[in-house]
């Protein structure tokens, strides 16, 4: 059996730990490979490598910085369907899916590729009589990324292309459920020119995490998980001094007011709630029906919904199966709580059978409406292909419970009332919001992000929000004019 194993220095190494862990191919079943799983010597040998290529890197100039970063970019522009099979294999979600993710990882890598701008900083003149002041950013030096199965290669493309371009070294802690991207990344960085030691892989679990937030060779966490780690990961990370930006789950709505286009509010309901089969922290999992339209909205997002075809992700499917059984079993056992509490079935993707592979890790889509707030599949992040539908009367019912869930990562309203959009957009209280756009994603040179327990710390992720959290400032204050200026005078200095 293959053995994934981690990349430091520039090189594949299998490292010390004996430990492993199966790799699955989602929608065969099929255990494809062994991960290994770093112990501490393992994940301080990524963080020594880190530690010694910074001393160059961040010396290198940023002209050459920037000409490996737009290498990377043609590189991984040429060859993103290669990298979207790699995510395919083990995760499961669609191909053209898997392109979407290498895409959107791609749109950072070129807005890092205006890092010179991006770092500039200011400077004023004879702020007092010959003084001048001037303001830096400067890299802070090896940096951690700890990410989740659901973007292999996305998520971690959302920190490292502005960390690399800013003058830090990274060390990379993939998911151990999909390990493969990290590692073709790193081969890629190799080829782009991208010196040895400025980008490592850590294949692991909760021990190498643990070693990259109490190792203080490392000076900055990017983290992104379920909500219970990103709160573990945010407090270990700073009790450690280090600076921490930790995203956590999502539990998504969708708000329909009874003005809305209902067959394009219910286009987007499907492509939101079914997408990579709901494993998306975008995802909607909540469509919150106002006033008089869920009889409607529901029968024009079912009638779509039983036309999605699951299947394995290379054969052309529409949907692909879920990461492992165990999670498969876990939202099997949300949809049977649901429906046992009162929710009424209107679509039953439980039990589907996927031709010619039995063992894959199938669900298909599912719709639970009448679903109330106390329900667990309300309450809880499912992170699987279940819309649920809440009713309400009034939009005020309808952004109250928005804005008294506990996540604020993504939400939508569908509308055609700009009035009643301006309204939502600044009251909700959530992080990244659409008008008639389920999935809200904003582009690269703005900020991801969302609030409450959808976030951890300061910072958000990528545009400007990235570049200062790669970096702290530095002011200089200059005089080079009249030495004698003053003579000896040990107060305050007073500006003239
Ligand atoms: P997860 O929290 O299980 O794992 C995330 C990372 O933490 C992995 O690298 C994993 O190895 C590590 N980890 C797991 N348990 C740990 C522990 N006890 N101690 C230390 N490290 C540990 O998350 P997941 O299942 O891989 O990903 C899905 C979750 O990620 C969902 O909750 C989803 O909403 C969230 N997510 C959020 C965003 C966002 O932008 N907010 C984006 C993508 C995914």
């Amino acid at each position: 059996m293959r053995t994934i194993g981690h990349w430091i220095d520039g090189k594949p190494i299998s490292g010390t730990s004996e430990a492993t862990a199966p790799v699955t191919d989602p929608a065969t079943g099929e255990v494809t490979a062994q991960v290994a799983l770093a112990d501490v010597a393992d994940t301080r040998a990524a963080v020594d490598a880190a530690t010694l290529a910074f001393a160059q890197w961040r010396d290198t100039s940023l002209t050459r910085r920037t000409q490996v970063l737009f290498r990377f970019r043609e590189l991984l522009n040429e060859r993103k369907v290669d990298l979207a099979a790699v995510i395919t294999a083990e995760h499961g979600k669609v191909a053209a899916d898997a392109l979407g993710e290498v895409t959107r990882g791609l749109e950072v890598v070129e807005f890092a590729c205006g890092i010179p701008h991006l770092l500039k900083g200011s400077a004023t003149e004879n702020a007092s009589t010959d003084v001048d002041i001037h303001s830096i950013r400067q890299p802070l030096g090896p940096v951690a990324i700890i990410a989740p199965f659901n973007f292999p290669a996305m998520v971690p493309m959302w920190f490292f292309p502005l960390a690399i371009g800013a003058g830090n070294t990274v060390v990379l802690k993939p998911s151990e459920k999909d390990p493969s991207a990290a590692l073709w990344l790193a081969q890629l960085w190799q080829e782009a020119g991208l010196p040895d030691g400025v980008f490592n892989v850590v294949q692991g679990d909760k021990v190498a995490v643990d070693e990259l937030l109490d190792n203080p060779g490392i000076k900055a966490v990017s983290f992104v998980g379920s909500t219970a780690i990103a709160e573990y990961v945010y407090r270990r990370g700073t009790a450690a001094g280090k600076r921490v930006q930790a995203l956590g789950g999502a539990k998504n709505h969708m708000v329909v007011l009874p003005d809305a286009d209902l067959d394009s509010a219910a286009d987007a309901a499907v492509n939101a709630g079914f997408g990579s089969a709901g494993e998306r922290c975008m995802a909607i999992s909540v469509v919150v029906a106002v006033g008089g339209v869920a009889d409607d909205l529901v029968g024009r997002i079912a009638q779509r919904a039983t036309t999605i075809v699951t299947g394995d992700g290379r054969s052309g499917a529409d949907m692909g199966p879920l990461v492992t059984k165990a999670h498969r079993d876990r939202v099997v056992e949300y949809i049977d709580a649901g429906e046992a509490a009162g929710a009424k079935v209107v679509l039953d993707g439980r039990g589907l059978a996927v031709d010619g592979a039995p063992d894959g890790f199938w669900l298909g889509p599912t719709i639970l409406d009448d679903v109330t707030p106390d329900m667990s599949v309300y309450t809880d992040e499912i992170f699987g292909p279940v819309l649920s539908v809440v009713r309400v009367e009034t939009y005020e019912e309808a952004v109250s419970l928005i804005n008294a869930n506990r996540y604020g990562n993504g939400t939508a309203i569908f509308t055609n009332d700009g009035g009643a959009a301006r309204r939502f957009h600044h009251e909700v209280e959530v992080g990244m919001v659409g008008i008639n756009v389920p999935i809200p994603v904003p582009m690269a040179y703005f900020s991801f992000g969302g609030w409450k327990n959808s976030l951890f710390g300061d910072s958000h992720a990528h545009g400007t929000d990235g570049v200062h959290f790669f970096t702290r400032t530095k002011a200089v204050t200059t005089r080079w004019l009249d030495p004698s200026h003053g003579g000896l005078e040990l107060g305050f200095p007073q500006n003239t």
